[in-house]
């Protein structure tokens, strides 16, 4: 049955550097290798690579990494996508260097959304799932963030062992703030292929973990291409659980990667890609690694991937 099978790809996700200040257990490996950066592709050349993409429907960009904090004047980026008429520019951090003067020149750029981690409200946790001792740093970004007006979303690995029992108290504290929060089950990629089963928390769980303290759960209608599945608790406060392993959605995905490299993926489980700088000026060659790629992108969910999360950009 192939006629179903219809995807709108108009989703990049660009990691800007894989280089990452934070060592999260279900991110990092113990060594990890950074790219030097004398190999990242310019904020020119990613805004040429994206005017070429946006013929085959990009119309969508998260701005990730690694870190993208960790890179200089990203904003900077964020404007020239808005200039070529990206629709929704988005960003992903860990928030440890966000300040008010940052984010005020990401407002002015531009940026439609934050999507900014939180683990644990736990400073203890923090230090063991994240490997820093910086908590007070994403609290403060989540209010810096909030402060610019900009819509927020937290993002929430759940882990067993580490942050299952904090999901209520992080919810309330999104809540609280105007922020949406998500959880997210742990994927099998970089140092959680070998330990996946040990710490992995299902979105089943999840749902009951916070339906003890939120009442009834109500899920909300499926909406193709997202991530995320919503739901509202009894007081209508709404919440997503991104549930990528007991409900994958590779057959609505709608999203390509794009490395800080040059590289365009079609998954994060596929380490097949194509070097895209070599058919910057030439329209027909670029068609043709499009394509290349997106007969690469898998329909169904491929058990553990071969890649590291913070290298392809999460
Ligand atoms: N450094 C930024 C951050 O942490 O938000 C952006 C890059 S990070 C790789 C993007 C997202 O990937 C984060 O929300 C992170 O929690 C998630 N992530 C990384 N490894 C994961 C794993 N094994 N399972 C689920 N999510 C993961
Ligand atoms: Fe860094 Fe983000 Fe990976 Fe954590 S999840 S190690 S903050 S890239």
């Amino acid at each position: 049955m192939l006629e179903h099978r219809e995807r709108r790809i108009h989703k990049l996700r660009i990691s800007v550097t894989d280089h990452c200040q934070f060592r999260c257990v279900y991110c990092m490996p113990k060594t990890p290798h950074f790219s030097s950066p004398a190999h990242f592709i310019s904020f020119d050349e990613i805004t040429a690579i994206v005017q070429r993409l946006q013929v085959h429907g990009i119309d969508t960009v998260r701005l990730t990494g690694g870190e993208p904090l960790m890179r200089a004047q990203v904003p900077e980026l964020v404007r020239k996508l808005k200039a070529i008429g990206i629709a929704s520019v988005g960003l992903s951090t860990n928030g440890h260097l966000l300040t008010p003067a940052l984010a005020a020149e990401f407002k002015a750029a531009g940026l439609d959304a934050w999507n900014i981690s939180l683990d644990t409200l736990d400073p203890e946790v923090c230090q063991k799932m994240n490997k820093v001792k910086v908590l007070d740093k994403v609290l403060e970004a989540i209010d810096i963030a909030v402060a610019s007006g900009i819509p927020v979303k937290t993002n929430t690995v759940v882990m067993r062992g580490f942050n299952e029992q904090e999901l209520p108290a992080i919810l309330d504290y999104a809540h609280i703030r105007g922020v949406e929060p998500r959880f997210l089950e742990l994927l099998r990629i970089g140092p959680m292929v070998k330990d996946h089963a040990r710490y992995f928390v299902s979105a089943d769980e999840m749902r009951s973990t916070l339906a003890q303290s939120q009442g009834e759960l109500r899920a909300l209608p499926y909406e193709a291409g997202s991530t995320a599945r919503y739901y509202l608790t009894s007081t209508a406060r709404r919440f997503g659980i991104i549930a990528s392993e007991t409900q994958a959605f590779c057959a609505t995905c709608t999203r390509m990667r794009l490395t800080a490299t040059g590289k365009l993926l079609g998954c994060l489980f596929v380490s097949e890609g194509e070097m895209l700088m070599p058919h910057l000026d030439d329209e027909k060659r670029m068609a043709a690694a499009w394509e290349r790629t997106l007969a690469q992108k898998p329909w169904e969910r491929i058990a553990h991937s071969p890649q590291e999360m913070y290298a392809v950009g999460g």
